[in-house]
């Protein structure tokens, strides 16, 4: 039995190799595959044929270059499935089904009344038909769902064990939300979820260590380490806005004084200025932003501080991790060069090496694609965790990747 296993093991190591290869290359040759991955042509073949039964490859055309007809290429098809993404924020829900490179095919956002488990996983349910729809994939398998949220969360078994934003404490989500409908439901960090995107599809893919840093509600700051996400022992790592920015000084959501995030998140940014400016006003993102435009000097230097006072702690952040590059998303990358240029600047005087180059992510549609990315992370990775699905032991158990 042990040869058998870990013959399967070979395999599953194999058709990982060669669909990460895929993914970060492109459409490849059975030849260049066997080439590149040093395996025999005949485990190359193998292993294409499986996935092309899967119907996760399939053949491309063949170019004819100048020595005549090159090999057929192959490529996976990102159309053979649809992943649906719900990125769970303060009171509203950024959904989106997309294809199984988290390319949005279809996105709304819903507003979200209640944060009662029940009626989220209710809400939620009602969702997926919704988007379906509006997809018009017909053909297409729903591959599985990924919810992503703030918090300390166990991926393994899919519990919300901490939110201090939701005021949750082991929270069963992806169960309740398995349980009311039939394909498998992942549950993750929202900055963690946001890294494998990256990671997968967006800037990082081509970089094996890398540091994801988030700056919006909160701050956080995602660790991917040799090709893998850390999620430390807990399932807390990344709590990067919980570290120290001034001794016994403002309370921060998770109760303790003085953390990064209760002076610079892209919400305590905005408080800031309303303060500076009386209160009163009604003033938000857009206004803030209009503000810096017209070089408003009090929004000017708020905006400047957070970017100085969150570069300064990345920097330490970076001089135990050592990343190629940081990606940089969230709110607070939209205040632009106001905010990234006095961080650059704070995170360059404090780094022991060189500073690695910070990438700021522009995309729209980026969180909810990370909570996509929870699904067909399956596919490039064969240890990582299954979802939940509703049927199992008393109801609800995990559907381990193949
Ligand atoms: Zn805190």
């Amino acid at each position: 039995m042990k040869l058998k296993s870990d013959q399967t093991t070979a395999r599953a190591m194999n058709r990982r190799l060669i669909l990460n290869l895929l993914r970060q290359d492109g459409p490849k040759s059975r030849a260049e595959l066997a080439t590149i991955t040093q395996l025999s042509p005949a485990a190359v073949t193998f292993v294409v044929a499986d996935l092309m039964g899967e119907g996760v490859v399939i053949e491309g055309k063949a170019v004819s270059g100048s020595t005549g007809r090159r090999p057929t290429p192959v490529q996976i098809d990102y159309d053979h499935g649809v992943a649906i993404g719900f990125k769970l924020m303060a009171d509203t829900v950024e959904c989106v089904a997309t294809d199984l490179a988290t390319n949005p095919i279809a996105a709304i956002r819903i507003p979200m009344p209640s944060k009662a488990p029940d009626d989220v996983a209710d809400l939620l349910a009602v969702t997926v038909p919704r988007l379906i729809g509006l997809a018009e994939r017909p053909q297409a398998k729903i591959a599985g769902i990924g919810i992503s949220m703030p918090g300390v969360i166990n991926h393994e078994q899919t519990i919300c064990v901490r939110s201090h934003r939701f005021n949750w404490d082991n929270v069963p989500l992806a169960s309740l939300l398995a349980r009311r409908v039939n394909v498998p439901v992942w549950l993750e960090d929202d900055t963690n979820a946001y890294a494998i995107a990256q990671q997968l599809f967006g800037l990082g893919r081509q970089h094996r260590n890398m540091a994801v840093l988030a700056v919006g509600v909160g701050i956080s700051c995602a660790l991917v380490i040799e090709g893998k996400l850390y999620r430390g022992a807990n399932g807390a790592a990344g709590k990067f806005g919980h570290t120290l920015f001034e001794e016994n000084g403002r309370l921060c959501e998770c109760g303790k004084r003085g953390c990064l995030m209760a002076y610079h998140s892209e919400a305590s940014i905005l408080r800031r200025w309303k303060e500076a400016r009386g209160g009163g006003e009604d003033l938000g993102a857009p206004e803030l932003r209009q503000a810096l435009v017209a070089e408003d000097p009090a929004a000017v230097a708020i905006v400047g501080e957070a970017g100085r006072g969150i570069g300064t702690a990345l920097a330490n952040l970076v001089n135990v991790t050592d990343p190629e590059v940081i990606v940089a998303g969230g709110e607070a990358v939209s205040l632009g060069e106001y905010f990234l240029a006095p961080l650059r600047e704070a995170f360059s005087l404090r780094t022991f090496r060189s500073p690695p180059p910070i990438l700021p992510d522009w995309e729209d549609n980026s969180w909810a694609r990370g909570a996509a990315a929870l699904v067909t992370q399956r596919m490039f990775d064969f240890e990582s965790s299954g979802g939940i699905t509703g049927i199992g032991e008393n109801g609800y158990g995990p559907a381990r990747a193949s």
